[in-house]
């Protein structure tokens, strides 16, 4: 360990040991505001500085750049690790004092799609070390994002001395089981999950529901600490309907059903524009179906949005739905204050950030019977849950919520309630903030107590087959 490291460890050895149990305090406080401890949050694929919503950028680059940001304000050097996709983009982008993305070369620069990734992950474990090099810094801690960059992680921590914290945000065990074909990849990822957890400090479970999976269907071994998503409640608050309406020239009688998401089979937008055909069907009453998300027509989600594009019109309900395309975080607030219900017919969802946008806008929301949808959506107070893919169940869902003024009203207020009293970006940065401590903090003990060799010993990781390029046989 060189001597800069020795003095931040031990810096950090007795903030913890002072502060371990008072949770707000700024880690800078502790470390007289000097030293600031450098972390990474390794994200390959999902960059924290791009466009949300289209093609496969969604709930994870939020994450982390939320994550990210609001450590920072609690005193550490954040940098995020995500693959440069394009030569204009910038190497290096400051989004505050202290935190900031850093793009990597691994692979071409171009859009890859996940599950073609996995053979330049040893280009970015090398580019992760030249940047450490040139920088002269080592990260003692590394958050990783996604399976490909648990990889990464794995080797880093077989050749360094760090610790290492994982978030999923998707698991292989439950999303194959809700695929009809399977990727080449995916004994790969299975296998890479299950290392993960039984080889790192930590994996950070984003809903009882996630842990639950862990332990039944990926390994009885490893730790996992359940702090859930979040959302920015400076950005997502109730706005009155009527002035959302007004600001965004929507007419302020008719009934609004909004999906807000990436354009992808596994989201359900199927499920939800039949169950709006039905409910037209059935009941005769008019409405509008905003879809929100999605790239250009030529980008990789360009093909589901087609299809649901040419749903639409074959179930003759072109005149009522509205794809206003990608949204930002700035503007969204509007839409969801704007509309009735917010629906989330997702086959899979992990967390589903967008559920609890919607209910922090004091919406109800409508949402599969799946993942962390079962944690934040509270049935009967805060929404409904639904049978994923259940036409019906969306159908008299959506006529419940519809209907029912009186109800609605107690939805909406219990909705917002729900989200700022439980999930906060801050309260999550919080949480992390004192589990990295804490590790960090036991890392030194062991180091002491240990002797280095038994310290630095991990069992072998999975290896990248020579002869597999996942790319090309895809
Ligand atoms: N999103 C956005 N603009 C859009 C569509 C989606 O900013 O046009 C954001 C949305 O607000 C949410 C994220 O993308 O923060 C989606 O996260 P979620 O966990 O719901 O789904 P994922 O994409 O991770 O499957």
């Amino acid at each position: 360990m060189n001597s800069l490291n020795k003095t931040v460890k031990t810096s950090i050895l007795s903030a913890s040991q002072e502060t371990l149990h008072k949770k707000s305090t700024p880690i800078s406080a502790n470390l007289g505001g000097r030293n600031r401890q450098p972390i990474a949050l390794i994200s390959i694929h999902g960059d924290p500085d791009v466009d949300i919503g289209r093609e496969e950028a969604g709930g994870q680059n939020v994450y982390v750049r939320q994550v990210g940001e609001a450590l920072a304000k609690l005193g550490w050097q954040v940098d995020m690790f995500t693959r440069k996709i394009h030569p204009d983009q910038p190497s290096i982008v400051q989004h505050s004092p202290h935190c900031r993305t850093i793009r990597l070369k691994a692979g071409p620069l171009e859009y890859i799609p996940r599950d073609e990734l996995f053979e330049y992950l040893p280009e970015f474990v090398t580019a992760f070390q030249n940047f450490q090099a040139k920088e002269g810094t080592n990260y003692p801690l590394v958050h990783t994002n996604y399976w490909l960059s648990a990889w990464v992680g794995l080797q880093l921590k077989q050749q360094h001395n760090l610790q290492l914290i994982h978030t999923y945000h998707s698991l292989g065990k439950v999303k194959y089981q809700t695929v009809a074909h399977r990727p080449l990849i995916a004994e790969t990822r299975l296998a890479i999950e299950q290392q993960i957890l039984e080889q790192s400090n930590t994996v950070v479970a984003t809903s009882p529901q996630e842990a639950e999976a862990l332990r039944h269907l990926v390994s009885q071994n490893g730790h996992i600490s359940m702090i859930p998503c979040g959302t920015n409640l400076d950005n997502f608050h109730v706005i009155s309907k009527p002035e959302a309406r007004l600001k965004l020239g929507l007419d302020p009688h008719e009934s609004i059903i909004l999906y807000v998401g990436r354009f992808d089979p596994r989201k359900g937008i199927e499920t939800l524009v039949r169950a709006c055909y039905q409910y037209q069907k059935t009941t005769g009453r008019r409405f509008k179906l905003m879809i929100a998300g999605g790239s250009d027509a030529n980008k990789s989600d360009g093909q589901e949005r087609r299809r649901i594009e040419d749903l639409v019109k074959e179930l003759g309900l072109t005149e009522q739905t509205y794809f206003p395309g990608q949204l930002s975080h700035n503007i969204l607030p509007l839409y969801y204050a704007a509309a009735d219900v917010c629906v989330v017919p997702s086959h899979y969802e992990p967390f589903g950030l967008v559920a609890i946008e919607a209910m922090a806008c004091g919406t109800p929301v409508i949402a599969s019977n799946v993942g962390g949808l079962k944690f934040t959506v509270i049935p009967e107070e805060t929404g409904l849950l639904v049978s994923p893919q259940d036409i019906d169940g969306f159908t008299n869902a959506i006529n419940r919520i519809l209907t029912d003024d009186i109800w609605t009203q107690k939805l909406r207020k219990q909705a917002s309630v729900r989200v700022s009293e439980n999930f906060s970006w801050a309260e999550v940065a919080i949480r992390l903030s004192d589990l990295y401590r804490r590790i960090l903090a036991e890392s030194i003990m062991d180091e002491r107590l240990l002797p280095r060799s038994r310290s630095l010993v991990v069992s072998e990781v999975t290896a990248i087959p020579p002869t597999t390029s996942t790319r090309k046989v895809s």
